[in-house]
């Protein structure tokens, strides 16, 4: 048996970027030759296998033939007479169909060598169409790789654009578009990747929402490019991106992604909030902490002033609202009921000590300008 390095282990080497996880394949066993030698199967009917040591993922070589609609339908056919050169054909782009062998020779018969050089995503078969999830994978790596140049091939992107016209996109099941939508907000431009999927048409099958009209979609692009610039976060992210939506839309297109609850209610809550007056008025801060309950979810609010800031929200607003929430958070209600406040009186005298609070930071320092 052979065994080659493949996939985005040698892509990446050849970039010269740190490789992450190395994937292998394995030419000219079976899985029987495999178990013997101490590797362990992952999955029932799938031939890959984990290394007993380094734990590293290899596969044995295998072609797959299209046999239904969506995601599902894959026919894989795995058999130690299938080559190598099979194997790699079966996969997306060229950029990610080269292989090398043990020692360090590269094995690359669909030309990834030179685009990796012309910085070009294309694909590396008509097969391609057979997966739309290929086309999420494709704007995640324009996302990934756009500061290094790289943009998707002319004929990719029209043979993308026909697996919209045919209806192949709307088979893509929402988890798997907001697993790679998840991955794409933390590339180096998440912007990208919607950008590519807008240019083929996909966007507006598997984000109806955000793809039109397009000052939604142009401002929830700008705001998520800012949100990137502050903060790592994928509730904040995502919180920018629908930013310009109405509640209800935000909600809905939330819940049919089935994005986690930390990211929908980050968009749900944004969604809703006040617009911010210039200068800052004490009332809206009051207003906007109640809205956003946070006295009692400090760090949901942090992040909700996050996406307020890539919509728009001056850093220096931004750092007032943070200095008056923590300074109306301070009030302290055991001092208040040493003072002799109880009951209802009490809730008043927190209620107004807050006030105060947001006063003195807000209108304060307004004074200031
Ligand atoms: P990353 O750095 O994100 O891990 P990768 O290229 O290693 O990138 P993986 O998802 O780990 O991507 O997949 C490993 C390899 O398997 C890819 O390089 C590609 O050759 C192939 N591959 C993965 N998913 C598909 C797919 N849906 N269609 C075709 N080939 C795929
Ligand atoms: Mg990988």
């Amino acid at each position: 048996m052979q065994v080659y390095e493949v996939g985005g282990a040698v892509r990446d080497w050849l970039l010269g970027q740190t490789v992450k996880d190395r994937d292998w394949v394995v030419v000219g066993a079976t899985p029987e030759q495999m178990l013997a030698a101490g590797y362990r199967q992952v999955g029932a009917d799938f031939p890959v296998f984990l290394h007993p040591e380094t734990h590293e993922e290899y596969a044995l070589a295998r072609t797959e033939r299209k046999s239904g609609h969506g995601y599902h339908g894959f026919e894989v056919h795995s058999a130690p007479d299938v080559t190598l050169e099979e194997d790699l054909k079966r996969r997306d782009l060229t950029v990610n169909a080269m292989a090398r062998d043990a020692e360090g020779h590269l094995v690359d018969p669909f030309g990834g060598e030179r685009d990796i050089a012309d910085r070009v995503l294309r694909h590396v078969s008509p097969a391609f169409a057979e997966d739309p999830l290929r086309i999420l994978r494709t704007a995640r790596f324009a996302a990934r790789l756009a500061p290094m140049g790289f943009e998707v091939a002319v004929e990719t992107m029209t043979l993308m654009r026909s697996m919209v016209a045919d209806g192949e996109v709307d088979h893509l099941v929402p988890e798997r578009v907001w697993q790679e939508t998840r991955r794409a907000l933390h590339e180096a431009r998440p912007r990208v990747f919607f950008e590519v999927l807008e240019a083929c048409g996909a966007l507006a099958v598997v984000m109806p929402e955000i793809a039109s009209p397009e000052e939604v979609l142009e401002k929830g692009l700008a705001a998520l490019v800012r949100a990137v610039g502050i903060s790592e976060a994928t509730e904040v992210r995502f919180g920018a991106l629908v930013a310009p939506l109405d509640a209800n839309t935000a909600q809905a297109f939330s819940e049919r992604l089935r994005v986690p609850n930390s990211c929908r209610d980050i968009a749900v809550s944004s969604a809703a909030l006040p617009r911010w007056p210039r200068p800052l008025s004490a009332d809206w801060v009051e207003e906007l902490l109640e809205k956003a309950d946070a006295w009692r979810r400090p760090e949901r609010f942090e992040q909700l002033l996050m996406v307020m800031e890539a919509c728009g929200l001056d850093a220096q607003a931004a750092g007032r609202v943070r200095e008056a929430r923590s300074r109306a958070a301070a009030v302290d209600p055991q001092a208040l009921m040493k003072e002799g406040y109880q009951g209802k009186a009490l809730g008043e005298a927190i209620g107004a000590r807050r006030q105060q609070a947001i006063e003195q930071v807000i209108e304060g320092e307004a004074d200031h300008e």
